[in-house]
């Protein structure tokens, strides 16, 4: 039985393969889900408009906040097409796509959001494993956070984190089991070079991607 089914949540949602997934499992888990984008300055501003469509598709409201200040808070490749970015994570420091507190400041801004709108599930698909180096990525790191925004706003939040221990291949089984492997393949954008479904090809994003899709094909029924 499904405790949540009444209650509404609000997904951080960018298009990309994983937070589609963690779209269409909150579907099954709440009464009326929401899709809410970060805008803030991606070099592919077609992400933005590709996350709209497919939150269509899957029939549920999007929302756009301008998060611009992520890009003014240090130098990433994320969004300055002025800095190549890392194509293999640095041994002894973090991929120039990190922008320090990014996903606190994006759960952060997506509490307020829900907040105002009496929600208090937030789904996000960050993951621990195929661990991006990104410390905010973290369980424990997530768990912290859970307890620091229910303490800023006096409020019961729980932040759900769907795919925290799954690699690239137990996503893709995921959203095979949700019924929307195709839909996943085709249509979400994971690429850093801003090409949707299987993309560039060469980038880490890419790569990493494929990786988890061979994996899966070669096990799955
Ligand atoms: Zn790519």
């Amino acid at each position: 039985m499904n405790n949540y089914i009444n209650e509404n949540a609000l997904v951080l949602f960018s298009g990309g393969q994983d937070s589609t997934t963690c779209l269409f499992w909150a579907k099954e888990q709440f009464k009326n889900v929401t899709a809410l984008c970060f805008s803030y300055g991606q070099r592919h501003s077609q992400e933005v408009e590709n996350a709209r469509r497919i939150a269509k598709k899957a029939d549920v409201p999007f929302e756009v906040m301008d998060a611009t200040i992520i890009s003014h808070l240090s130098p990433n490749s994320l969004t300055d097409n002025k800095i190549e970015m890392d194509q293999e994570h640095p041994a002894d420091s973090f991929p120039n796509t990190f922008v320090p507190g990014r996903n606190m400041l994006f759960v952060t801004f997506a509490a307020s959001l829900a907040f105002s709108r009496d929600i208090r599930h937030i789904v996000t698909g960050v993951s621990e494993a195929d661990y991006s180096g990104y410390p905010d990525c973290r369980d424990t790191f997530m768990h912290s956070l859970n307890t620091t925004i229910n303490l800023a706003m006096d409020k019961h939040f729980l932040i759900h984190t769907p795919l925290m221990w799954r690699n690239k291949a137990k996503v893709w089984e995921l959203a095979d089991e949700l019924g929307v492997f195709d839909l996943v393949r085709n249509e979400t954008l994971t690429c850093y070079n801003g090409i949707i479904a299987d993309g560039c090809g060469k980038c880490p994003a890419c790569k990493l991607r494929k990786k988890g899709l061979d994996e899966y094909l070669g096990v799955r029924k």
